[in-house]
């Protein structure tokens, strides 16, 4: 039996044409991109194009784009580096990942003011929120693009519209988006956006801090002069040709991928619901993405199902990877409202355009087999 891996919105494995983008910096070329000499010219001439392709793919400019060793770092980064030292105002989304709630957790404890939004039973932040008109000045309001547990795509756009002049700054976590559907830096009009390789088939530890022009953003690291002082430290240069090369793929294959996967994502449902009913998906299908789904499977613990599930070979999750092993229902799910019963026994999977059908409707059969157990025992 061959496990049917359906997590790849915690982490995909790289593309062999990253791959082999990648191989000729780990030795032939391995200067180090602050080097004068040659080596370090055909180092830094690699950074530098990485850094074009990928602000051309998202709509900002070469100097917006700032390497960071992933979206957790970028994500402490913003929220850490755009707000003063002295007590300000936080706006943030209750659907946010620990990467972004926990840094703003961690600034209320030194004094910040927050507001938390709501969020809709559908799985949207509310934008009918009465603070919304009611709020006079703030410092930084956050909100993910995409949620990772649900797909859920959110109105970035809409909120910086209505809270420009309010807010001095925006981030948006753009992790599940990036390389799944169009985001533009600059019409998003967010401030700073955090970006992930290994979500669409790049390396992991790489990602990226999208900053506007003229931000006065506070570095986090200090000692060093590389990426303008930003983000000091020595560019890996094979992980950032890597994910240039995963996302002009991306990029290039989204309107098919998507197409593939909103099959795949159909074809699953019907099976779920024709075999393992009654199943309740959780979030707004009509605006996900078609990545990834949440479903409860009413009557079942969602974390024994998904231990079963892995003995029968469908490797999926609860919800986000990194806060897996807490035994609390998801703080998501929580702030949508959900009935303990769908609370319980929701399950994410989610998929890749390297999934196929006979992959999906095998792990169908497997998920209706392994709830079966769980709700006659
Ligand atoms: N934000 C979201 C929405 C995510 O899904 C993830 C990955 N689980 C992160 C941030 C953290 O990204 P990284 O793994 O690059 O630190």
């Amino acid at each position: 039996m061959t496990t049917i891996y359906l997590d790849y919105a915690s982490t995909t494995p790289l593309l062999p044409e990253v791959a082999e983008a990648m191989r000729p910096f780990w030795a032939e070329n391995f200067g180090n991109p602050a080097s004068a000499h040659q080596f370090g010219r055909k180092a830094r001439r690699a950074v530098e194009d990485a850094r074009e392709l990928i602000a051309q793919l998202l709509g900002a400019y070469p100097d917006e784009v700032i390497f960071t060793s992933g979206a957790t770092e970028a994500n402490n980064w913003a929220i850490q580096g755009l707000v003063p030292h002295s007590a300000g105002v936080l706006i943030v989304s209750p659907l946010e990942h620990p990467s972004v709630a926990e840094p703003v957790q961690y600034l209320t404890r030194r004094g910040h003011r927050l507001h938390q939004l709501r969020a809709t039973r559908e799985g949207f932040i509310d934008l009918a929120d009465p603070f919304l008109d009611s709020l006079l000045k703030a410092d930084l309001a956050t909100v993910m693009l995409v949620n990772n547990e649900t797909g859920v795509v959110q109105p970035v756009r809409e909120l910086v519209r209505r809270l420009e002049g309010r807010v001095r700054f925006f981030h948006g976590d753009a992790v599940q988006a990036v390389g799944k559907m169009p985001v533009h830096f600059h019409d998003l009009g967010v401030t700073t956006l955090s970006l992930s390789a290994h979500k669409f088939h790049g390396p992991r530890g790489i990602g990226a801090l999208l900053v506007r022009r003229g931000t006065p953003l506070q570095p986090l690291f200090l000692g060093g002069h590389q990426q303008m002082g930003k983000r000091p430290g020595t560019e890996p240069v094979p992980l950032i040709v890597g994910m240039a090369k995963a996302l002009e793929l991306a990029e290039k294959q989204r309107e098919s991928r998507w197409a593939h996967v909103l099959d795949l994502r159909t074809l699953f449902l019907k099976h779920l619901e024709k075999q393992a009913g009654p199943i309740h998906v959780n979030g707004c299908l009509e605006n996900s993405i078609p990545y990834l789904v949440n479903v409860s499977f009413p009557g079942c613990a969602g974390d024994l199902l998904l231990a079963r599930l892995d003995l029968a070979g469908v490797a999926c999750s609860t919800g986000s990877a990194c806060s897996s092993g807490s035994l609390l229902p998801s703080p998501v799910l929580r702030a949508m409202n959900l009935p303990d019963d769908l609370l319980k026994s929701a399950i994410r999977f989610s998929f890749s355009h390297v999934t196929s059908e006979p992959e999906v409707v095998a792990a169908a059969e497997r998920v209706a087999e392994a709830v079966a157990a769980l709700r006659t025992g």
